[in-house]
């Protein structure tokens, strides 16, 4: 049977963050069901093209997919769950994004009873200077009676997400925030350091003096985070990913692992592996995609998107850069597979990794006989610079 993972953008935030880049447009009202109608003919359209038999992951993500209403939940996970060719099989994991400001036990519970399975709440920090320097939408009270509500009725998975580095925060205030996030016991946390992104007004405000941000000390505080993280159960599975009992996300490990998915929704991205692989990104025009999905027989040709082409090389490295980030690692035999005819190294994975090895790679032999190289803890800090040997 054929599957593939689905992401779903949902492209509205109540206000926009300082430091965010990814695409989304401000939305104080109700986002327009014909979204969600575009949506649905748009998944229709790459299950039937690709003969998807079932999406193994689906995840909805943003901007802030909590601003859809209870009902809208509903539409919409009933949409995705029909999309594809069989629709009697389960996702393996299917996720939804929150922020704390739009989150309500009516929305948990129509989530829920639509068959989501996990959901993923955007609390960042519970210091109240930090989320103010970076113009989140919420606050401390906000949030903390958001993870309440969470608490009192999610009956599914929670992944929290925390960002070290934030600026107007201590060290010592960061851990306590962390600290508190911990308590609420989520079975996944993603742990990120502040990006500085530019020509966003967070860039322009460090530039202009008005916040005060250091690099050394955001690593200082990531660092920290992560031994707290550790000390209490959580196992550390890829760069910024932290996890208990195994807990991980079903459906980012598809992106690491370089397996096919679809993206849908404006801005959303899709990818197919193959000797030829392909990515597409969608429109960033809200207008010009509602009015091209909400159309009955969409033309290919005139999908508003853009199509890039990429070499069976290019694959390689995209390969050897996404496992790297992850614990697990690169397997050998997949390598040879897929890769034994990119030169010079034909599918040897070990030889491929030669330059790389005294940064720190550590070697697991598998019951097949295959072998994984993953980074050691100490040299996955180095990431970007050990990519720069390969
Ligand atoms: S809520 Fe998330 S997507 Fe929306 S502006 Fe803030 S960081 Fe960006």
């Amino acid at each position: 049977m054929n599957s593939a993972a689905l992401y779903v953008h949902i492209p509205f935030c109540l206000k926009k963050c300082s430091y965010c880049d990814f695409f989304s447009v401000e939305n104080s009202g109700r986002i327009d069901n014909l979204y969600l109608e575009c949506l649905k003919n748009e998944a229709v359209f790459y299950a039937e093209k690709y003969k998807i038999d079932f999406w193994r992951t689906i995840y909805i993500g943003g901007g802030t997919p909590s601003l859809l209403s209870a009902s809208q939940i509903e539409k919409l996970a009933i949409y995705l769950k029909n999309s594809c060719l069989c629709k009697n099989i389960t996702p393996l994991e299917f996720t939804i994004e929150m922020n704390p400001e739009s989150v309500s036990k009516e929305k948990l519970d129509s989530a829920w009873k639509n068959g989501i399975t996990r959901l993923s709440l955007g609390i960042q920090s519970l210091n109240e200077n930090a989320l103010r320097a970076v113009e989140r939408h919420c606050n401390v009270e906000t949030a903390i009676s958001a993870l309440e509500t969470v608490k009192s009725c999610w009956k599914g998975e929670l992944s929290l997400d925390a960002i070290a580095g934030l600026p107007c925060q201590s060290e010592k205030e960061f851990l306590l925030s962390l600290e508190k996030i911990i308590s609420y016991n989520p079975g996944h946390i993603s742990l990120y350091t502040l990006t500085v992104e530019e020509k966003t007004p967070l860039a322009r405000n460090i530039s202009s003096g008005k916040i005060n941000f250091d690099f050394d000390e955001a690593d200082s505080q990531w660092l920290s985070g992560r031994d707290l993280l550790l000390k209490n159960g959580f196992f550390q599975y890829e760069v910024s990913n932290f996890c208990q009992n195994g807990k991980k996300s079903i459906h980012n490990s598809s992106y690491w692992a370089q397996k096919d998915y679809v993206g849908i929704g404006c801005s959303a991205c899709g990818t197919f592996y193959g000797n030829k692989s392909f990515r597409w990104t969608n429109t960033e025009n809200i207008l010009e995609y509602e009015n091209f999905w909400s159309k009955p027989f969409p033309l290919e040709s005139e999908i508003p998107r853009s199509i890039e082409e990429f070499s069976l090389e290019t694959r390689e490295f995209e390969f050897l850069m996404m496992g790297l980030r992850t614990f697990e690692g690169l397997n050998s035999a997949r390598y040879r597979k897929n890769f034994r005819f990119v030169e010079p190294w034909n599918g040897d994975l070990e030889k491929r990794l030669e330059p790389v090895r005294e940064f720190g790679v550590k070697t697991t032999e598998n019951p097949d006989g295959s072998k994984n190289f993953s980074l050691t803890e100490d040299a996955i800090l180095f990431l970007n610079k050990i990519l720069l040997e390969l």
